[in-house]
């Protein structure tokens, strides 16, 4: 009998808050390897904002995803079966092998990683797409200057956390925006930030004002709406702002913008980026940032939720804020 793949199917869309419904778990028989292909078996997945959008079909700088198929995601896993001469049984790689327990690859997009500096699972995270987003949006977006203050939403989640890790990095001041008390402390006391505003305390304006007496040089806005409006207004003149993420949008909330006269005002530069399109850059970053985290100079945290049924719960915990750093599912 071959052996079952457990995995995750997108079957439907949602039309405002997404929930467990939209997805099912199913067992699909494991097809026997085609030449040229690997077989993964996945360690991790990666639970990541992004999906959010991919399950509508709405217009967006991604297409879809498609329904009935497997949802998908980032992965690490380690190489179990390989008709490929590029892999070996016992490689460890990285790839986009969706919600399962197992991957099947003609090794297009799939890239071994080295476990003894860096662990399997920051592949997903610090030394990751996550990473090098906060690395392009700070470095080629901000381009931060010492002495500048820099504030980041999301402090806390997989890229925030380096963001201002890499701002302190380059002589800034960096301020972080989290939701909770635990949050902000781990933003301040274990990761380095100058300060760390608790939006969810109820005065994020006078709270962001306070923790940047001189102004804000450059945000890296990961949020949108309510955060993003009480940035602008502490924004000094051509700042920099980079919107890398609208996360208070995402499950269909409106997000508008308060006060757009005050781009014009402090003459700023707002810059939307899309890391995927700046695979040029990956490399460099991802040496950077394994660098980093191999000398204990960059730090990350990880949500680790336990087995693929329940990815689905682990990701709409994301988009309300109960993770905890970096979102993974463990699947073995
Ligand atoms: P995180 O690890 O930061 O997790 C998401 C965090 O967002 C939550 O922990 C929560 O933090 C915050 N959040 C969730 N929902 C809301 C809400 N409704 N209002 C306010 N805050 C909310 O995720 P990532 O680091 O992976 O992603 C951060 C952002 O970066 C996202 O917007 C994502 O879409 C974007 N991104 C963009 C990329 C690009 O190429 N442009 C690539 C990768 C990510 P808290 O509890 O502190 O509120």
């Amino acid at each position: 009998m071959p052996q079952l793949n457990r995995q995750i199917l997108l079957v439907s869309r949602p039309t405002g808050a997404a929930s467990v419904d939209h997805f099912r778990l199913v067992d699909t028989p494991l097809a026997a390897l085609a030449d040229g292909e690997v077989r993964v078996r996945n360690h991790y997945l990666s639970l990541d904002p992004y999906m959010r959008g991919r399950m509508s079909d709405a217009k967006s700088y991604a297409p879809p995803q498609p329904l009935n198929e497997v949802m998908i995601g980032g992965t690490a896993g380690e190489v179990v079966e390989s008709r490929n001469p590029r892999f070996a049984v016992g490689d460890f790689v990285v790839g986009t092998l969706g919600w399962q327990e197992f991957g099947t690859s003609d090794g297009a997009g799939l890239m071994k990683v080295e476990t003894s500096r860096v662990p399997l699972s920051a592949y997903l995270g610090v030394v990751g797409m996550p990473g090098v987003t906060a690395w392009y949006g700070l470095n080629r977006i901000i381009a931060p200057k010492a002495g500048q203050t820099i504030v980041v939403s999301a402090a806390s989640g997989a890229v925030g956390s380096v963001v201002g890790q890499l701002a302190k990095l380059a002589g800034a001041r960096a301020v972080g925006i989290a939701g909770g008390a635990d949050k902000c402390r781990y933003v301040t006391d274990t990761l380095g930030f100058d300060a760390c505003v608790d939006y969810k305390a109820g005065n994020l304006p006078a709270d962001l004002a306070a923790a940047t007496p001189d102004g804000v040089d450059g945000a890296f806005e990961n949020v949108g709406g309510a955060l993003l409006d009480a940035t602008l207004e502490r924004m000094n003149p051509f700042g920099r702002i980079a919107i890398c993420g609208m996360i208070a949008g995402y499950d269909g909330q409106p997000v508008p913008l308060a006060q757009p006269a005050l781009i014009l005002r402090s003459r700023l530069l707002v810059q939307g980026f899309i890391v995927t399109e700046h695979l040029d850059l990956w490399p460099q970053a991802l040496a950077e940032l394994g660098d980093l985290v191999a000398q204990k100079n960059l730090l990350y945290r990880e949500t680790v939720t336990q087995g693929l049924e329940n990815a689905p719960e682990a990701f709409l915990g994301l988009l309300k804020g109960r993770n905890f750093g970096k979102q993974l599912v463990k699947l073995i």
